[in-house]
This record gives structure tokens, C-alpha cells and sequence, in this order.
């Protein structure tokens, strides 16, 4: 299944997105995860390409055996990073032969231990380019659905919105067929991202990405890294729990009340940042159980 094909029709999309472990036993962990997640019936889910292109063989490994084993529709992302062209070729020459039909196409971020991203030679430098190739340079060679990340508070390395939002006209042009946020914790950010894409004549479905916060060094490390900010209600809300059980249940009441305002105003499904864990991203689709259907 194409996920445009699905945003196309009258259901909402709910996605949970992975990443590849790093050992045997952290896979075998990963799958139970998805056992528990796939009673939740997710319109797909996501495996994470890792920094550097660390993780090409396990991430295509990993999304095939997700749709052999569990029958889950299954996207892979793909990362321009320390890539040339023909590697880049010949990884989707495999995801085509894994049976894969949906890539998150990105940039990616710079390699460990560095801090500018640097065009591979006879690579791509920037998103749009990977989707443009995708579409055309490789020679369409396989009908790929492609996603494309966006940002509700800009891009942390584009010196402001306007700029990311025209960068961003020019990767759905390359091709995009869908596009997901970036982690945000107040929806204003979403609402009002939404809007100005439109301006700029962006029709593509855009899916806000949420992440029910389970750790508090971990939160602010991410959002620290990624450009969004924690507005302060999450803050006082944070600050009150007494013990790390107490941030999992203050993170799924919060997650909860976005997720519903979110799809209550219009929002076309969620994509959970779900870390590899269910617990929390199970309980706040429970939550949602009466607001899921329709759009
Ligand atoms: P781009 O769209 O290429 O944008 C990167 C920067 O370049 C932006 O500042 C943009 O404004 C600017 N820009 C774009 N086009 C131009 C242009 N023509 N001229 C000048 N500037 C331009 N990272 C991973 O390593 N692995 C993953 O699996 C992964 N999955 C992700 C999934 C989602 C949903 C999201 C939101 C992010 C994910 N990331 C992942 C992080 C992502 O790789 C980083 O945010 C990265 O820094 C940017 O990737 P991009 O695809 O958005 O890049």
C-alpha cells in the first residue's frame, strides 16, 4: 500500500516510527513492541535511517521483515548522508526488491562529530534533490510514495521560516507526496505552519509528528537538537512530577490533549515518535479511541 493512496481516502493516518536497535537483542525487544502496537491497527510504520548511514542494511532489514512477519505496511527512511549517487542507486534498486513501496526521503543530519552538513561527492545536498532523483534521475524505476519531513518552528540550520517554507515549496516540487512534522509540543506551531504552506500553495497532507515525553534529559537533549521549544505549561507540568513514572503519566496526559485538539481542529492522523517503547504511545491511542475515525 501507498500511504499517498490511503491520505488520499477518507481515514485518518495514525504511523508509529522506529529506529534500529543497536544489538540482536534490541531487535528481538523491538518486535515485541510492535506486537503490542499492532493491535492498535496503524496505517503504517516508520524505521529510521541512521546518522551517517550508519544503519542502511539493518533499517532495509528491518522494514522487510516488519511486512513479512507482521503484514504491516512498513516505510523506510533514507538519508542523503555519506552517499554517492550509485550507492544511493543501488540501496533503492534493494528497498524495490524488499518489496518496499514508501521512502521518508531526507537530507539527514551531519555525521557525528561534525557540525555542517557536507554534499557527499556526486551525492545530493539537500532533500529535494534525493526526491528529485528518486522521481526521475534514477529513471522512475520503481513507483515509490515518497514523505518529506517539515518543520513547524524552522529548520535549526535556515536563518528563518520564510526561507525553510520556500526550501520546503521546492522539495514538494521535486516530488513529495506527503509530509511529517517535526516533534512539537504546542499545536500553534502546527496550526499556524499549516497555514502558511497553504499560502505558499502547498496541498500536500502534512502529518504532525508527536513524541510523548518519558524522559526529561532526554526531551530537552532532543529539542535542543531539533529546534522546537518546550512551552512552559509542559515545563510546570514536567517539574511537578515527583518520580520518572510520574514524567511517563504527565507525558501521556499531555501527549493525550494534543493528539485530540490536534485531530479536533483537522489535523489528517498522527505520526508517534514511539522510541522503540509502546506504553505510552498505546495509552494515548486508547485515549483517542472516539476521535479516530473520519477526517
Ligand atoms: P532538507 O529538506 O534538505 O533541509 C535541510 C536544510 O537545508 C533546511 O535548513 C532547509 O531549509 C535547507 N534547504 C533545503 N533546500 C535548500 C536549498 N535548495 N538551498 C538552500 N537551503 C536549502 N534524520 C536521520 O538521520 N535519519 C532519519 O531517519 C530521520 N528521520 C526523520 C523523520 C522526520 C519526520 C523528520 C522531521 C526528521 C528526520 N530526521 C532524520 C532528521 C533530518 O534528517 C534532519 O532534520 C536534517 O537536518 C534535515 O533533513 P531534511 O530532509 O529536512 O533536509
Amino acid at each position: 500500500m501507498r500511504i499517498r493512496d490511503h491520505l488520499a481516502g477518507e481515514r485518518r493516518s495514525f504511523s508509529f516510527e522506529f529506529f534500529p536497535p543497536k544489538s540482536r537483542q534490541g531487535v528481538e525487544t523491538l518486535f515485541a513492541t510492535i506486537a503490542e502496537l499492532q493491535a492498535l491497527a496503524p496505517t503504517f510504520v516508520s524505521v529510521t535511517y541512521g546518522a551517517g548511514g550508519s544503519t542502511r542494511d539493518l533499517t532495509i532489514e528491518l522494514v522487510g521483515r516488519i511486512k513479512r512477519e507482521t503484514g504491516l505496511e512498513a516505510m523506510a527512511h533514507l538519508t542523503c548522508v555519506g552517499h554517492d549517487r550509485d550507492e544511493i542507486g543501488a540501496t533503492l534498486a534493494r528497498l524495490a526488491e524488499t518489496g518496499v513501496e514508501n521512502i521518508m526521503a531526507l537530507r539527514g543530519d551531519p555525521p557525528r562529530g561534525t557540525s555542517e552538513f557536507v554534499r557527499p561527492a556526486n551525492g545530493f545536498g539537500f532533500a529535494s534533490e534525493l526526491i528529485a532523483y528518486i522521481r526521475d534521475g534514477w529513471g522512475g524505476r520503481h513507483d515509490f510514495c515518497l514523505g518529506g519531513a517539515c518543520y513547524p518552528e524552522g529548520h535549526t540550520e535556515c536563518p528563518n521560516k520564510e526561507q525553510d517554507l520556500r526550501n520546503l515549496t521546492a522539495k514538494v516540487a521535486a516530488g513529495a507526496d506527503f509530509l511529517v512534522t517535526q516533534l512539537f509540543f504546542d499545536n500553534e506551531h502546527y496550526f499556524d505552519f499549516v497555514r502558511r504552506a497553504r499560502a505558499a500553495g502547498i496541498t500536500l497532507t502534512i502529518i504532525p509528528g508527536i513524541m510523548p515525553v518519558t524522559n526529561v534529559a532526554q526531551i530537552e537533549r532532543f529539542t535542543s537538537m531539533c529546534g522546537a521549544t518546550i512551552p512552559a505549561a509542559l515545563r510546570d507540568l514536567l517539574d511537578r512530577c515527583p518520580d520518572d513514572a510520574a514524567v511517563v503519566e504527565a507525558g501521556i496526559a499531555y501527549a493525550a490533549e494534543q493528539c485530540r485538539d490536534l485531530l479536533a481542529r483537522g489535523a489528517p492522523g498522527i505520526h508517534f515518535y514511539t522510541l522503540n517503547r509502546s506504553t505510552s504511545t498505546v495509552a494515548v491511542m486508547r485515549s483517542l479511541t472516539e476521535v479516530r475515525s473520519g477526517k
